[in-house]
């Protein structure tokens, strides 16, 4: 995904190999290319400024290393803000002291939730959790069937709200907070420790997506919000996430389809400009194309 925002960077930094020491105009203009870098991977302008700024107040105050030579130093400090700018450290599942951890999904539609909440599951029954997931989206006509299939394949029950369901074209009906009410009902009877619940996006952010989303938080007190964004929509990324954070107030970000070759900086700025930690990525359509977010292996990754 990041691939050439990499070369990028590392074609500015190799510009400065073999500087015996850094004046203010090196500096001034490799944080010049670092800008441009971050802006053509369509990093939002926000915070593209912040980082650069950043940047060149610690390069110019940065004392002369024994141990770096300048473009390691500047390296040094490009990695450290990367990783603040992706949300600085891990950010764990905030599991439940007692009863069922519930991790409610967010996001629009197609972003990649309900793959998503297969792969969480998976991974959590890989680490010897018990989750169970709940189809709440009932908006798109074959989301339900869609989970469960998903949760055949990782090996989790689902919860969906009509046992009927079986026709692929089939349009679920109810109300998608009961169902997300009784599902984690159903978990916490059956002692899942884990309890997903999948939700329905919309094409685009509207009022009723985000109060329909809103009304089965307040109804569940999910322990995590996760909001899934599609790391190859560009600029959008960034207004949705902002849209998202004021309507449901999520607590972690999921970025999906890191797999792309868009330029996905606009993923980048996410954690950033809502102030929310990226938790996992997805990256491919298969169950087991998933990972934890380390902001830290994450900068490394871009730098390397
Ligand atoms: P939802 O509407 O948010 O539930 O989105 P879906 O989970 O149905 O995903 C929408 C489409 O994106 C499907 O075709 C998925 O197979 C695909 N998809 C989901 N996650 C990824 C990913 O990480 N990489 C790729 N390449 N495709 C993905």
């Amino acid at each position: 995904m990041f691939n050439s925002l990499s070369d990028r960077l590392a074609n500015t930094f190799k510009n400065l190999r073999g500087k015996g020491r850094l004046t203010e105009a090196d500096i001034d203009a490799t944080v010049r290319e670092i800008r441009r870098a971050l802006l053509d991977a369509d990093v939002a302008v926000p915070v593209v400024r912040e980082f650069a700024a950043h940047i060149k107040e610690r390069a110019l105050g940065a004392e002369v290393s024994e141990a770096l030579n300048p473009s390691q130093q500047i390296v040094k400090i490009v990695n450290e803000e990367l990783q603040q700018i992706l949300g600085g450290e891990t950010r764990r599942i905030n599991m439940a002291k007692s009863g069922p951890t519930i991790i409610m999904l967010a996001g629009l539609q197609g972003a990649g939730k309900t793959t998503l909440a297969g792969k969480l599951a998976k991974w959590l029954k890989g680490k010897g959790h018990t989750p169970m997931l709940v189809a709440s989206d009932l908006q798109r006509p074959n989301a339900v069937n869609q989970l469960k299939v998903i949760g055949e394949r990782a090996g989790v029950p689902v919860f969906a709200p009509h046992p009927g369901v079986t026709s692929e074209f089939e349009e679920a009906t109810g109300n998608p907070v009961q169902v997300a009410r009784d599902g984690v009902a159903e978990a916490r009877a059956k002692l899942h420790d884990v309890v997903i619940v999948d939700t329905a996006g919309r094409l685009g952010v509207d009022a009723e997506l985000m109060a329909q989303a809103r009304d089965i938080r307040d109804a569940i007190e999910p322990n995590e919000v996760l909001f899934v964004i599609d790391a190859m929509i560009g600029q959008d990324a960034v207004n949705t996430a902002l849209a998202f954070n004021e309507g449901v107030d999520f607590t972690g970000v999921v970025l999906s389809k890191l797999d792309g070759d868009a330029r996905g900086g606009a993923a980048l700025s996410v954690a950033s400009v809502t102030g929310k930690p990226i938790m996992f990525a997805s990256t491919g359509e298969n169950v087991d194309d998933f990972e934890q977010f380390h902001p830290d292996r994450m900068a490394s990754r871009i730098l390397d």
